[in-house]
């Protein structure tokens, strides 16, 4: 996300006169000290000290009048000379303060009013406040370099934070935005605080948070130890093969030190954790740079206020250095998750540990993350050895948001702390928008509030088939309605009948006699990268591939490899990967085999492929799998669910060439594993990608990406005993090239759009992106937003109001 924000037309149209010109402009020029000009900022402007910094800067510049938040944002009267006033508004451009982001300046010049003396920071005009609710942001320089000053009031203070960082979303409990509806309410400041807070000249003037060692939250850790600081003694465990549950900002980690081999296992054991990434911290990117790539633009994103986990490479790394890697961390994989401290406490706890730690999320299996000091010992008791506690309550669960840099751009896979909720603007067209609520998906769950044009997308909640993710999901849905005082004047959801986001999102229809719009998976994932993209509402129809896992389809099928024309309105589906049976329904997903058996039946038929193949591996291996039910099921089309899923087709080859055969240990392991496993330069060798057909549907107009010459040269690679890194670089390229050839087929011309959780794989992202870009056509992708159902809700969202903006009955 930029955070140094976006300048408004208005503004660039008006350049700041050099102070010995004479101004241009039509009321210009004016006299010295006799200007006045109203000035509004719309954009991310409150609870992120933006009046105090309107009040140093006219100070600054002589300027007199005032400053405050009303509901759209900041706004402000200066009075003085013209220049000054523009200088002011160029500074603020320039150097915003650290957690704002502007989206718009509009001046208007006014009359100098009689009584204007001074510069005052109003109080915020309350009727029609809405806004404020900013995300939490990792610690300034300058609270980081107090904290390890001895001289400092906060010196080894785990809980310093000020207006440009520390905690928002995970302590704010109402609105508005203010000390008593924090979960900080149960600290009184002491004297020096209480100065500091009042004082405009400082930097915690109105810091909500505010807190120093005297009279805020304290860190303990259980068992209690002999050191005198707890964090040092926290440190001390950590590097004597302990696990730690600390308390984070938005909830538990689990940590422990990421080169013992044997703590990470036994972390991995307790924890229920077979196979999943664990997430590391380092001090600081010097040590994050000995066991990954950390280009320019990964270090920007570590180092960024959201201080997200970014997923980096390691393999080129381990080629040219050969450092020993971290056993046990990404088993299977050939990139790590780092993040580097957020939070003062997590400062203090890493200066001194010259390697990374596991910080995992604090929970068994794939429950949500603890977030209450008594539920933690209770839950975590079997796999923690100690725990790092404190008295500052979390008022909401938000995990760690995770980045990947990919063709060129930093693009969120999950959006949780430090992005939400920071509003999303829509584009040109939604300015009149009704308010409403977007349920989301059923993985990756969020869901999206929309009004004033803007779309308000949730944290990340996880899989509502988890329980106490779906009470989290529920809970935070009233949690935001009432954050942000939205009333819903209809509901948007996934056509899919059973997602619990659908349901509920019925129920709540229901209660309160709301219409329901249902919206297409695949159409809303198009209409999200739109949205993000700022596609206007009425810009015409544009191509989308939306390659996901599964997805509930207008036919009855399910869908998950599509080329949808379309628009915010509607979409025209002109073509899809050819169907092919899901044997066991959601067995083939937890059962990776079950795909690749169903593809090379429908590609070649069994006896065709024992014919040539039979002396393979693979073959014995499917042979001795129980494929006569299979066959009953495909034959009767019982509990065999054909699907046009990008995502099967890559467990599919994943499995014949040797990865997750059996079992997939989690969502996306398969295609992850041949994504690490791929030779980017296979990938780019046009000559040995495998080829994809063009086919027509047996009837209507539907073109059909046809993997069966893919499963001949996949094979016949396998039979000839083809090292694993050509076979998945030459299926990436190969896919690359039939969409791309695809996108030739459908003569689309313009702009297309990449969307589904397919496109976090970097590999295939960047083949896809040259190879469109190449072809002439302008690519949109994800980048703030989830290319995965973490996205959904705003597409939700955006189609809804589409659709009720032109006048179509919801339903
Ligand atoms: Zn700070
Ligand atoms: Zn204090
Ligand atoms: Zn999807």
């Amino acid at each position: 996300m930029s955070r140094a924000g976006s300048s408004s037309a208005l503004y660039e149209t008006a350049p700041v006169p050099a102070l010995d010109q004479a101004p241009s402009g039509a009321s210009l020029p004016q006299p010295a000290g006799d200007c006045a000009e109203s000035i509004r900022v719309r954009g991310l402007v409150q609870g992120v000290g933006f009046r105090p910094t309107v009040w140093r800067l006219a100070r600054e510049y002589g300027l007199r009048g005032w400053v405050g938040n009303d509901g759209a944002g900041v706004t402000a009267l200066l009075c003085g000379a013209a220049a000054d006033i523009s200088a002011l508004i160029d500074a603020l451009q320039r150097a915003p303060p650290p957690l704002a982001r502007i989206d718009a300046i509009e001046r208007l010049p006014t009359e100098v009013p009689a009584d204007c003396e001074g510069f005052h920071i109003i109080e915020s005009i309350a009727d029609a406040v809405h806004t404020g609710v900013a995300p939490d942001a990792a610690t300034c320089p300058d609270c980081l370099a107090e904290i390890f000053e001895p001289a400092a009031r906060r010196y080894r203070y785990p809980f310093a934070n000020c207006t440009h960082c520390g905690p928002r979303l995970s302590i704010i409990e109402a609105i508005p935005y203010d000390r008593s509806t924090t979960t900080m309410r149960a600290f009184g400041m002491c004297a020096a605080c209480a100065a500091e807070y009042r004082d405009p000249a400082d930097r915690r003037f109105h810091a909500q948070p505010i807190a120093c060692a005297e009279c805020g939250p304290r860190v303990w850790l259980e068992p209690a130890q002999p050191n005198a600081d707890v964090i040092d003694a926290a440190r001390v465990l950590l590097l004597a093969g302990g696990i730690v549950a600390v308390k984070a900002l938005g909830g538990f980690h689990l940590a422990c030190d990421a080169t013992d081999a044997a703590a990470v296992a036994r972390l991995r054991k307790a924890k229920r954790r077979d196979a999943k990434p664990f997430a590391l911290m380092a001090r600081d990117v010097e040590v994050v740079r000995r066991y990954a790539v950390v280009t320019d633009a990964d270090a920007a994103a570590l180092c960024s206020v959201a201080a997200p986990i970014v997923v980096l490479e390691t393999r080129a790394f381990e080629k040219t250095i050969n450092t020993p890697a971290l056993p046990g961390t990404a088993p299977g994989l050939t990139s790590l998750g780092f993040m580097l401290p957020a939070t003062p406490l997590h400062h203090l706890l890493l200066r001194d540990i010259d390697r990374p730690l596991v910080m995992t999320s604090g929970n068994l299996a794939d429950e949500p993350q603890c977030i209450d000091n008594d539920e933690a010992v209770a839950r975590l008791h079997d796999i923690a050895d100690h725990f790092l506690l404190h008295d500052r309550d979390i008022a909401r669960r938000v995990d760690d948001s995770v980045v990947r840099v990919m063709g060129g751009a930093v693009r969120v896979l999950r959006r949780a702390r430090g992005y939400a909720p920071a509003p999303l603007a829509l584009p040109r067209g939604f300015e009149a928008a009704p308010p409403l609520l977007a349920m989301g998906g059923e993985l990756k769950s969020t869901f999206a509030l929309l009004r004033d044009g803007e779309a308000v997308l949730s944290h990340h909640m996880g899989d509502l088939e988890n329980a106490p993710s779906f009470l989290d999901y529920r809970r935070s849905i009233e949690q935001y309605r009432a954050l942000f005082a939205h009333i819903p004047s209809a509901i948007a959801m996934d056509r899919h009948p059973d997602y619990l986001s659908t349901k509920h999102g019925r129920d709540l229809a229901a209660q309160v006699g709301l219409p329901v719009i249902e919206v297409q998976h695949h159409h809303a994932h198009l209409a999200a990268c739109l949205a993000e993209n700022g596609v206007k509402l009425d810009t015409g129809p544009v191509l989308g591939i939306v390659l996901d896992g599964l997805g509930w389809g207008d036919d009855g099928t399910i869908w998950g490899g599509e080329f949808l024309h379309g628009d915010y309105l509607g979409f025209h589906r002109l073509a899809c990967l050819k169907p092919v049976a899901m044997p066991g329904g959601a067995q083939a997903i937890r059962e990776p085999w079950r795909n690749t058996y169903a593809q090379i039946v429908a590609a070649l038929g069994w006896r065709g492929f024992v014919a040539t193949y039979g002396d393979t591996d693979l073959a014995r291996y499917l042979a001795s799998k129980p494929i006569a039910v299979l066959d009953g099921m495909i034959a009767r089309s019982v509990n065999a669910p054909l699907t046009s899923s990008c995502g099967r087709l890559f467990d599919a080859v994943a499995a014949a060439a040797g990865l997750c055969r059996d079992r997939a240990l989690y969502e996306g392991q398969a295609a992850m594993f041949l994504e690490a496993a791929a030779d980017t330069e296979a990938a780019n060798d046009d000559r040995s990608a495998y080829p994809f057909a063009i086919t027509k549907a047996p009837s209507g107009p539907l073109l059909h990406l046809d993997p069966a010459p893919m499963w001949a040269a996949l094979l016949d690679d396998i039979a000839a005993g083809t090292p694993l890194p050509l076979i998945a670089g030459r299926f990436h390229g190969g896919l690359a090239i039939g969409l791309s050839r695809m996108v030739a087929a459908l003569r689309v011309t313009g702009r297309v759009a990449l969307s589904g959780g397919v496109f976090q794989n970097r590999l295939l992202l960047e083949q896809v992106m040259r190879r469109l870009t190449a072809q002439g056509l302008e690519v949109l992708t994800h980048r703030l937003v989830p290319a995965n159902d973490g996205g959904l809700a705003l597409g939700q969202a955006a189609i809804a109001a589409a659709g009720m903006l032109a006048g179509a009955p919801p339903g």
